[in-house]
């Protein structure tokens, strides 16, 4: 694994799977690093426009992806495509089922990294948003959110929005998560998103590789630290309820 520019300069984006479950996921020997959005957010133009090539279909249609799509960059980290929720017009059995894939994904993958939580600039806290953020601190889910869009709106609109979504949330914080914006379509995010990957995998990689009880590498060992460490950090703790979108 190279020491540095983990992912700022992308060289390769090879597909890996689309995972109907967390059970048909690959193994766990690669850090993973998650986006998640309500469908029509923007989640697939960025995705493009951070693998600098066409990953996810830019779909007409939203709601369009139901699959954990897995992609392995660089060949050390793998970029991870997790269905949009909050689309209302799929038949209620095939959300039930694509929302119990992503609640395992979020709950289970020990080398979950970080989460990119997607949210519109151009719009208001939405009910859906908020609850999913609450969701992700009380299962202790490290991730920043992602303001998308931001050509769409004013630059006092994106920014009255994005002040009204971490003032509600702010409460179910020790300290807030971070907070980016980008738009594809005007190609801006894409350094600081990168950038937040690269410091990452310069943390995972600074953790002492060492032999786990059953024999599993030390990288693995190093994901499942930074997931922790970063949670403990930026997330109170709360009681368990069920998912709410
Ligand atoms: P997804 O459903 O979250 O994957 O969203 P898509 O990437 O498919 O985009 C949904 C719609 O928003 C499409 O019509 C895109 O062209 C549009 N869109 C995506 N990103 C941007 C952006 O940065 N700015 C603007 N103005 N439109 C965008």
């Amino acid at each position: 694994m190279p020491l540095q520019f983990f992912s700022v300069n992308i060289s390769s984006a090879i597909f890996n799977c689309s995972a109907p479950d967390l059970d048909s996921c690959p193994d766990e020997s690669l850090p993973e690093f998650a986006f998640i959005g309500r469908s029509n957010v923007g989640k697939s133009s960025l995705l493009n426009l951070l693998a600098g090539k066409d990953l996810a279909r830019v779909s007409p249609t939203p709601g369009f992806t139901k699959l954990i799509n897995i992609f392995t960059m660089n060949q050390c980290w793998r970029l991870v495509d997790l269905p949009g929720y909050g689309f209302a017009q799929v038949a209620r059995q095939d959300r039930s089922r694509f929302n119990q894939a992503v609640d395992e994904y979020l709950r289970h993958r020990t080398n979950l990294c970080l989460v990119f939580a997607l949210l519109d600039s151009g719009l208001p806290p939405q009910a859906i948003d908020l609850e999913f953020v609450e969701w992700l601190a009380r299962h202790a889910v490290p991730f920043v959110l992602v303001f998308t869009k931001t050509d769409k709106v004013s630059a006092a609109t994106v920014q009255a929005n994005i002040t009204a979504f971490t003032d509600h949330i702010a409460r179910w914080f020790e300290k807030s998560p971070a907070v980016f914006t980008c738009s594809a379509a005007a190609r801006r995010g894409r350094p600081e998103l990168l950038g937040v990957i690269d410091e990452a995998m310069t943390a995972i990689q600074s953790v002492p590789i060492q032999a786990t009880p059953d024999g599993g590498s030390g990288s693995e060992a190093g994901a499942m630290t930074g997931r922790k460490a970063r949670s403990r950090d930026t997330n109170k703790s709360r009681p368990d309820r069920s998912r709410p979108w």
